[in-house]
């Protein structure tokens, strides 16, 4: 048993509110945190087991900085034990702007008559599509503001549009979701059309810092918006991501909210989220963010390795908000996701704009511009192995996270040669010839120490498909 069942003040059922912030707050102030207790925390989560609010709790409240020093060590010890080296790679693609919401921190927010609104037209979806395929993207999540125009009929539409479009050698093989909360009939709707996760950010998980910045349209409902998950659940999409927008409120109080969310959707659906995002606020057009609880670096790096500690088994994702500084730092302590070759302004990866980031079209400022074969190149260099894998959702393996960390030999057995296949296809498809010859040098090193593994890895066999690929062949999966 790795779940840890919690006994939490709001008992938890089904699509019903979760959230006390009297008890997280509680949990906050009554809990000490000394040397002993830390140590005993890691090894619980070096044990792969989630961490409950208390234990969390631990984390958070130590502050002497060679225990911070000690929770990101164990952290980067969780990584490289379960994890390895792999880092899989996305694109998000803005597919609408138009917003009935008033976010205050939101460039899209109705209020904000600077934005530029657009929606792609089937034409240009598809030409962004076969942008992104040119740069040998593979993976894609798609994002909507929230307005009648994109009802679950449009989300499905244009995720089937996606899946269709193929150029080249290049194909969309995994469309993820960040659009509003539907409900249960919606997420059927969206379900049908192939999606893999459903991304809904709660923002913040402080029903009274929510309603601050929540000032009009249906994401006034904090309820809602926190119970949308478990719609989707209901709906049969079990791949569904969570998320906080630090800076909105106390970091310390967001932690402790994906947990408590991690745990809810565990007590009622046997499952946990898929993935959970953890963006921080940045400068955006008409941004109404008075910087109270804004997130250090220093802050923000631990508060990433605590979330690492707490919840062993789920996808981290770090976006191009952060620096690449940061996101270098932060990407040891175990991130499983980040995106490359980011662009959010609407139809930017087509039109190549974006020498210069117009804050009037883009719902935030990205602070790493860099092109995907740079990403490749930084991850390359730093012994990361890239990777495009989609297979596990392709054949229904469903919760992959949560069985390359419970399933002995997963990673090593699915997971490495997955990367190692999509990695040589993009070599051979996209690269330039430096990164071509740095990335064939880097598989071979995988390759070797998987023929030293204890795991029965068919060595042989992810030799014969490079082969298969440079010969011309694609989309081969374990
Ligand atoms: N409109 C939908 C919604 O609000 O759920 C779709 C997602 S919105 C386009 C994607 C996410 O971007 C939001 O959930 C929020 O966490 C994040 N975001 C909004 N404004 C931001 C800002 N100024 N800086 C960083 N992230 C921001
Ligand atoms: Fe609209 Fe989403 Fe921005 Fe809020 S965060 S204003 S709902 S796009």
């Amino acid at each position: 048993m790795i779940f840890t069942p919690e006994k939490c003040r709001i008992p938890d059922q089904r699509m019903k509110p979760f959230i006390d912030a009297e008890e997280i707050w509680d949990i906050l102030g009554s809990t000490q945190s000394d040397a002993a207790s830390v140590r005993e925390v890691i090894s619980k989560s070096l044990d792969k087991k989630r961490l409950t609010l208390r234990e969390t709790a631990i984390l958070i409240n130590a502050t002497d900085p060679e225990l911070v020093e000690e929770i990101k060590q164990g952290a980067r010890m969780l990584k490289e034990q379960v994890y390895g080296n792999r880092i899989v790679l996305f694109a998000p693609l803005y597919i609408g702007n138009k917003c009935t919401n008033n976010c205050s921190y939101c460039g899209f927010k109705a209020s904000n008559k600077e934005a530029v609104r657009q929606t792609l037209d089937d034409k240009a979806l598809i030409s962004e599509v076969e942008a992104l395929e040119d740069n040998g993207q593979k993976r894609l999540i798609l994002v909507y503001g929230e307005h009648p125009d994109y009802s679950p009929e449009y989300i499905a539409h244009t995720a089937k549009i996606v899946y269709q479009v193929k150029k080249g050698n290049g194909e969309i093989r995994r469309v993820n979701i960040n659009a509003a909360p539907l409900d249960i009939e919606g997420f059927r709707i969206v379900k049908e059309a192939n999606i893999g996760t459903y991304q809904v950010f709660q923002e913040t998980y402080n029903p009274e810092a929510y309603k601050h910045y929540h000032l009009g349209g249906m994401k006034r409902n904090f309820e809602y918006r926190l119970t949308s998950l478990d719609r989707a659940q209901e709906a049969g999409i079990d791949d569904v991501g969570i998320g906080a927008l630090f800076g909105l409120y106390d970091w310390r109080f967001e932690v402790m909210g994906l947990v408590r969310h991690t745990n809810h959707l565990e007590a009622c659906y046997n499952v946990g989220p898929h993935t959970i995002s953890f963006p921080r606020i940045q400068e955006a057009s008409a941004i109404n963010f008075d910087g109270k609880y804004r997130v250090s670096d220093e802050e923000f790096t631990k508060l990433v390795a605590i979330l690492r500690l707490a919840v062993p088994y789920t996808g981290l994702i770090l976006t191009a908000r952060e620096n690449p500084a940061v996101r270098s730092e932060v990407m040891r302590f175990g991130v499983s996701q980040i995106d490359g070759g980011t662009k959010l302004e609407i139809g930017s990866y087509a039109e190549s704009l974006n020498e210069k980031q117009d804050l009037n079209r883009e719902q935030f400022h990205v602070n790493d511009s860099r092109s995907l074969n740079e990403i490749i190149d930084e991850l390359l260099r730093d012994g990361y192995l890239p990777s495009f894998c989609t297979a596990c959702y392709r054949l229904g393996r469903t919760g992959e996270h949560f069985m390359e960390f419970s399933v002995p030999g997963f990673i090593k057995r699915y997971c490495s040669p997955n990367a190692i296949l999509t990695l040589a296809e993009y070599l051979e498809d996209y690269a330039p010839e430096a990164t071509k010859l740095k990335g064939y040098e880097v598989i071979e090193t995988n390759l070797v120490e998987l023929e030293k593994s204890h795991e029965k890895v068919n060595v042989p066999e992810i030799r014969r498909r490079i082969e298969y690929i440079r010969a011309g062949q694609r989309d081969l999966y374990f």
